[in-house]
């Protein structure tokens, strides 16, 4: 059995933080819900950190209930500005993994496992002293410029959480990779998010994630609206976002291989829009262009990777509360009675489409009801949503 990190050490007068791992703790004068704020999850991302710190410098001077703790993520890789060592630390959150680390010794773990091991303490130690909602946000950084924006499961608590920010909020991205920190708290009961605040080096993206970070503390109700004036924070995301639609969901991930000899058409930048008939890209086989209008998501210009690009289009505002409609009224009921869908006796959140029948409806469908993990599961697809 691992030997759990103990919170330890003095506590700074200045951050509240206990311990090295945790920058910064905020004590409100009442119960109230917990916000955690997670920056450099990725080592080559410190902008997190310091947007959270600078988030709670501002809360410090208001009343303010409940708690607010920031966590660093990957210490090592902060400490060498190093992406990660051995694995992506926002790669490996599944109960599997996390119950292998607890029954190994802590001699026999890798960089990035002493890094999960300790996080995980440090959040459960969060969720244990809470007394109300425990919200969860994961701060990152990337490599390319481009728009800051929201990634997030979908739930209903957690399309309610982000509503409120005006960033581009990009659905049913998060679904598309497995092991995220944030998906796994929010298995936990967790509501959660992740932003992208803009390119690592750039000091423009320190300020989309306070500024964003500062939004959701409002939202979750750490102090009372109007205690801090966050109009600027408002103001500066909305500039950011400039025409880009407030919500938009990915429909197709464009999975590749190293032999497929994928090119993406030079120019796109994150969240372009894309016409009809466009040329999106190449590879061994010709011209790949759009069938349709729709938004180039995460397009990839480097050499490494397995997603060429990610398909997604605008969201209205009717269909947005549609689909909230139905999921309140439990109408996802009917889609066990789809022809070929049957739900998983061993995962409640996940159906089971016979390829060959489903055929005769658009898969689409499902997105609706918030169903958009598909996997290959035999001669079935397993067609999943995160359980809340
Ligand atoms: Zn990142």
């Amino acid at each position: 059995m691992t030997e759990e990190p103990k919170e330890s050490g003095p506590v700074s007068a200045r951050t509240g933080a206990v311990g090295p791992r945790e920058a910064a703790r905020l004590v409100g004068e009442a119960p109230g819900p917990t916000l955690i704020a997670v920056g450099g999850i990725h080592g080559n991302e410190p902008g997190g950190v310091e947007a959270a710190l600078r988030c709670v410098a501002r809360m410090r001077a208001v009343r303010t209930v409940g708690e607010v703790v920031v966590f660093r993520g990957n210490m090592g890789g902060l400490a060498q500005k190093k992406r990660y060592h051995v694995r992506d630390l926002n790669r490996v959150w599944r109960e599997a993994t996390v119950a292998r680390l607890e029954g190994k010794a802590r001699a026999e773990l890798d960089p990035e496992e002493v890094e999960q091991v300790e996080l995980l303490a440090a959040i459960r130690g969060a969720i244990a002293r809470a007394r109300g909602q425990v919200y969860l946000v994961d701060l990152h950084t990337t490599s390319a410029a481009g728009v800051p924006f929201v990634i997030f499961g979908d739930t209903l608590p957690q399309r309610r959480f982000v509503r409120p920010l005006p960033l581009p909020l990009v659905i049913g991205l998060e679904e598309q990779v497995d092991g995220v920190l944030a998906e796994y708290w929010t298995r936990q009961g967790c509501i959660t998010f992740s932003v992208e605040g803009g390119q690592h080096d750039d000091p423009k993206s320190v300020d989309n994630l306070e500024a964003t970070l500062i939004l959701a503390a409002e939202a979750a109700g750490l102090f009372a609206k109007g205690a801090l004036d966050t109009r600027a924070d408002y103001k500066l995301l909305e500039g950011r976002r400039g025409h880009l639609p407030p919500v938009m969901e990915v429909v197709e991930r464009h999975a590749i291989t190293a032999d497929d000899g994928f090119k993406m058409a030079p120019g796109f930048r994150n969240l372009d829009h894309a016409r009809k008939g466009q040329l999106l890209a190449s590879d061994k086989n010709g011209e790949l262009r759009a069938h349709e209008d729709g938004i180039v998501i995460l397009p990839l210009y480097q050499a490494q990777g397995n997603d060429g690009f990610f398909w997604g289009r605008k969201v209205s505002e009717a269909r947005l509360r549609a689909s909230e409609r139905i999921r309140e009224l439990h109408l996802d009921r009917v889609l066990r009675f789809l022809p070929g869908v049957t739900r998983d006796k061993h995962h409640p959140s996940r159906l089971l489409v016979d390829r060959r029948i489903a055929r005769l409806y658009p898969l689409d469908v499902f997105h609706v009801f918030g169903y958009r993990r598909f996997r290959e599961h035999g001669d079935f697809l397993a067609v999943e949503r995160q359980p809340g």
